[in-house]
């Protein structure tokens, strides 16, 4: 062996070692995160909802962090939502879908992307779903489509508003038509929602793309976007190689969708408690529809008519 070649093999030694210690699983759970600054300790972001500090990114969270930072004081109930079928058409591309999902499961601890809570924002009742972004990249199959249904049929029963927080990439592929399917039903589950008078939030989150934008995600009556969540329906490059024409900058970021008018209004995520409990306090008229008295009733009904007939 001569000196090349031992330099040569000192050198993979060295990558493969570095390879083996940033593992997925460790940088997951490591102390440190990287933002804006570089690796910097997670409880820094912590500290601060998961938004950075310095330039304000709002990092991901899941449902369970984000129900605990809506709802007041942090307290709320999920609910059990349906079980279909899984893997209806027997899935396999690189490995079987079922496969996918047992990891999903695993590691996430929930048996689909979807998680329905109910609890109080600004003393108002809500139903509020939302996705983990871990499970799949939150992609909407059979199981999620069933859990909107189910958060959109319990706000009606209750006579609860209903809250969106949206993530994801589209629809699950390994469902074919199933998933696609879920896209009309999500629609037409909102739709009666609105025939109830009901009041439907929907709060963009980074990102929000493919058939979800092209649902339940745009929709509400007040559309919400966090700070520079990406918001779209094809990608930027599938766009910019159709059109041939180099796309503006900010596009497709939140700041950039609510000037073409799709997103009514931007909030940090430490303000969102506050916004959207004065947002249910003017779409009920403060008089939140869970309250049975029947001209009270009256009076919010009519403000929710109007606001539903200027949303729609
Ligand atoms: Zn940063």
């Amino acid at each position: 062996m001569n000196w090349i070649t031992r330099i040569i093999k000192a050198g993979e030694k060295i990558k493969t070692a570095i390879h083996k210690r940033a593992t997925k699983e460790d940088i997951a759970n490591s102390d440190w995160m990287s933002c804006c600054k570089g690796p910097q300790q997670k409880i820094i972001f912590e500290n601060n909802m998961w938004v950075c500090p310095d330039c304000n990114e709002h990092h991901k969270i899941n449902p369970k962090l984000r129900f605990a930072y809506l709802f007041d004081d942090g307290k709320y109930e999920i609910l059990d939502t349906p079980s279909p079928v899984d893997d209806p058409l027997e899935f396999v591309d690189s490995k079987p879908y079922k496969d996918r999902l047992k990891a999903a499961r695993k590691k996430t601890g929930l048996k689909c992307s979807m998680v329905v809570a109910t609890g109080k924002i600004k003393d108002i009742n809500v139903t509020a779903f939302a996705s983990d972004w871990s499970f799949m990249g939150s992609s909407i199959g059979q199981a999620e489509g069933e859990a909107i249904l189910f958060a959109v049929q319990h706000a009606i029963d209750n006579k609860h508003a209903l809250l969106a927080v949206t993530s994801g990439g589209g629809m699950k592929m390994q469902e074919g038509l199933f998933s696609l399917s879920q896209m009309p039903r999500s629609v037409l589950a909102v739709n009666e929602l609105k025939k109830n008078k009901l009041p439907y939030i929907v709060l963009l989150t980074n990102p929000t793309t493919g058939g979800i934008t092209a649902s339940y995600a745009m929709t509400g009556d007040i559309q919400i976007a966090e700070p520079n969540a990406l918001i779209a329906f094809a990608g930027s490059r599938v766009i910019a190689g159709t059109v041939k024409e180099s796309l503006p900058a900010g596009f497709q970021r939140a700041e950039y969708v609510q000037k073409t008018g799709f997103v009514d209004m931007i909030v940090n995520r430490k303000d969102l408690p506050d916004k959207i409990g004065t947002l249910l306090s003017i779409l009920l008229k403060k008089h939140p529809a869970q309250d049975q008295t029947s001209e009270e009733d009256d009076v919010s009904n009519e403000s929710l008519t109007v606001k539903t007939k200027e949303a729609s």
